[in-house]
């Protein structure tokens, strides 16, 4: 067992606080990071602080020290709370999850690769070969998604780009036997268009910088990203992941040459698409670049003239049934171009996880034979973002959050309650800020922000973003988290007209709703999906199934972004909430990416919004650990005199007692029918301190 840490390195569970107080906890904090103790728990859930520099904490011998231990045994890890979640799922036959919280460049896709990491060390120790095909795909699945799905943003080298579930199943006997990934809203805005200093999705360097010279000749592309209007922007900055690794990750996990070849088709046409220009005579709108055109349908197996018409003329049905090809005007077309790339990578992005998702699901279980198939859920999805500028982007972002922090509201408390309930424990009830009344503001039907959208963006005329606003500012006015400049005058970090502000449990934000309604509409031309429905590429073909419907047969609208978004994270929350969750929350804790600072204010901020200290409060409130009499008496026997080796005691709940009698910590605990329940962990620090010193 490792060596239980001194108080030199600070508390190693918030609960210990003398006082929960802010300054109390930053102190705590502080002192941990800068001790490189960056794992710290409250309770059951783990705070990580990301120390930016290669640790030494993940090898063989820290995943043995903490193989099947119950948490408080040794110093706070990841690695406790995977196997915990492991253990639930394993003993009790619980699905449990892994909700891993936190801002951009907190660490938590890296906590992510640990935590799978962990699980796959400890799995199939008989190796079995259809188990370890299982592993080794889960694993290399991060690869790939991370190639197509992060970016370097000016917050993170390798920032995530889409919210990530995956679910592992496991069989009777505790092995991997397949999962599921779910992906959340891809910013694909980032194909057209990054921020200064930002770069497009790893994949496209990866293919022009790491390609060989033949690859890029059949993809008609050249090896410099400058040279693209799409990638330009980041073109300086070196690759974080091989080309050659992409593919051999692709390989392993069962995507077929044609396939590999197909998704870097789809990037190649993307990055030529990027690069066309139309001109207007005053009369019609031509395409500059005749040969551009060709490449793109020949790479996407489609006819150059197809191609070029559908750039440039949409097919609309007018009220007498009559079917007519209206020309675009120049800033029509560049418009259909852009969102005609992003929507090819988003579903190009969309096919490789359902790719991915058919290799691992569970095929031939028969819960009859195989008992029953158990599920360890991994939840790694962006953090609340509260920038200069906040977009429809952030809105959505946003709101998942607070659907998550209402989850852990509401399964904490519930999970609390139900287990004193069952162990006929008195239990306090703490009043915690509910805030269903903000997720309220958002989604309800009818009077929140996501159908007042929708419905300007199904009205029929020109409703503008701010006329949206208008209506949002009628609808809302009396509600205690929204406000706007017209409602607010005297606000002034509020542009008359522009803004509107919610809120939040983690505090204010501010929205544009400049471009809300277009990306809520997130139009693109019908023409493009029958394009790419008729393309004799069979991988293109199946991406694009919606674009087997002519023009008279397409009469429903599609659902807009937000709706959609909605009911996907409505679906992800059904999904968590039927699960025994386990939290980590991670912190950045400078801007500068270094391993040395600790930024007071910053690191405080997150703390506030992440509402670590309730959750201290909440823990203290209740017992912060429990456990089986008999397990109990099992490993702490040995420091009491009445029960060393054996007790004679009447029952093993009466042994338990003289134990923390003999301890003195009777104040700290209360007994339930068949657990004992500890306050703090101070008291279990105590024992185990005493069982390692004999
Ligand atoms: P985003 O929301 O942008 O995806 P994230 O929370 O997933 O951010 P990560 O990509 O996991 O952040 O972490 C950012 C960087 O911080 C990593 O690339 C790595 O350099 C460093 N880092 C994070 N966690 C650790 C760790 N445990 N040990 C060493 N370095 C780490
Ligand atoms: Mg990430």
């Amino acid at each position: 067992m490792a060596e239980l840490e001194g108080l030199e390195f600070g508390k190693s569970d918030f609960v210990l606080l003398d006082e929960v107080t802010m300054e109390q906890f930053m102190e705590n904090l502080r002192l941990r990071f800068e001790k490189g103790r960056i794992y710290t728990y409250i309770g059951e859930v783990v705070v990580s602080v990301n120390p930016y520099r290669q640790m030494d904490i993940y090898g063989k011998d820290t995943i043995e020290a903490y193989r099947g231990r119950e948490l408080y045994e040794n110093p706070p890890h990841l690695y406790a709370v995977s196997d915990a979640a492991y253990k639930a799922m394993k003993r009790r036959a619980k699905d449990t999850c892994i909700v891993i919280s936190g801002e951009s460049g907190a660490g938590k896709t890296e906590a992510s690769k640990y935590i799978m990491q962990y699980i796959a060390a400890i799995t199939n120790p008989s190796q079995r070969a259809e188990v370890e095909s299982v592993k080794n795909v889960l694993l290399k699945s991060n690869c790939v998604l991370e190639a197509f799905g992060n970016a370097k943003t000016n917050r993170n080298d390798n920032s995530s780009r889409f919210g990530k579930y995956m679910d592992i199943n496991f069989n009777f006997n505790g092995d991997p036997t397949g999962g599921h990934i779910n992906n959340y809203l891809l910013e694909k805005s980032r194909v057209v268009h990054q921020q200064e200093g930002e770069r497009n999705f790893h994949s496209f360097y990866q293919l022009l910088r790491g390609g060989s010279e033949e690859t890029l000749a059949a993809f008609h592309l050249q090896n410099d990203p400058a040279v693209y209007v799409y990638t330009k922007e980041g073109a300086a900055t070196v690759i974080i992941i091989n080309f050659f690794t992409v593919i051999s990750a692709l390989e392993v996990i069962g995507f077929s040459k044609e396939e590999i070849n197909s998704i870097y088709q789809i990037l190649a046409s993307i990055l030529l698409l990027g690069n066309l220009q139309f001109e207007s005579d005053g009369e019609s709108v031509q395409i500059l670049g005749q040969e551009a055109v060709n490449q793109i349908s020949e790479l996407t197996a489609t006819e150059p003239e197809s191609v070029s018409k559908t750039l440039l003329y949409r097919t609309v049905a007018t009220g007498g049934g009559e079917v007519i090809e209206k020309g675009h005007t120049e800033q029509q077309a560049c418009f259909g171009r852009d969102a005609f790339a992003k929507a090819l990578y988003e579903r190009l992005f969309g096919w490789i996880v359902g790719r991915i998702n058919t290799v691992i699901e569970v095929k031939d279980y028969n819960p009859v034979l195989h008992g029953k198939n158990t599920v360890i859920g991994v939840l790694d999805i962006y953090g609340f973002e509260i920038f200069d500028n906040n977009s429809f982007e952030q809105f959505c972002i946003n709101y998942c959050n607070e659907k998550l922090q209402q989850l852990f509201i509401e399964l904490i408390l519930q999970q609390e309650q139900a287990e004193y309930q069952r162990e006929g424990i008195t239990w306090q009830h703490i009043d915690y800020f509910n805030n269903q009344i903000i997720v309220d503001l958002v989604e309800q039907p009818h009077k929140g922000i996501i159908s007042i959208l929708d419905e300007a963006c199904l009205t029929v005329g020109n409703v503008t973003d701010t006329v949206c606003l208008d209506s949002m500012d009628t609808k809302l006015a009396q509600h205690p988290h929204y406000t706007s400049r017209k409602l607010s005058p005297s606000d002034k970090s509020m542009e008359f007209q522009k803004h509107f502000r919610i809120r939040h449990y983690a505090g204010d934000v501010t929205y544009s709703v400049e471009g809300i309604l277009d990306k809520n509409k997130d139009l693109l031309f019908q023409d493009f999906k029958r394009l790419m429905y008729n393309s004799t590429n069979p991988v293109l073909k199946e991406m694009w199934p919606d674009g087997q419907l002519s023009i008279t047969e397409v009469t429903k609208r599609p659902l807009t972004a937000a709706t959609l978004f909605k009911n996907s994270i409505v679906a992800l929350v059904d999904k968590l909430a039927c699960k025994e969750p386990y939290y980590v929350r991670c912190i950045k804790p400078n801007e500068m990416k270094s391993p040395m600072l600790f930024d007071d204010a910053r690191c405080q901020h997150q703390v506030a919004y992440l509402g670590l200290l309730e959750n201290v409060m909440v823990r203290r409130a209740g017992f912060a650990y429990r456990q089986p009499y008999a397990r109990f008496l099992q490993r702490y026997k040995m420091t009491c005199e009445y029960t060393w080796p054996n007790h004679l005691m009447a029952s093993d709940r009466e042994a338990v007692e003289a134990i923390v009698t003999q301890h003195g910590f009777q104040d700290d605990v209360a007994y339930g029918h068949t657990k004992l329940f500890v306050r703090t962990p101070r008291s279990l620090f105590t024992l185990e301190q005493e069982r390692a010193a004999l």
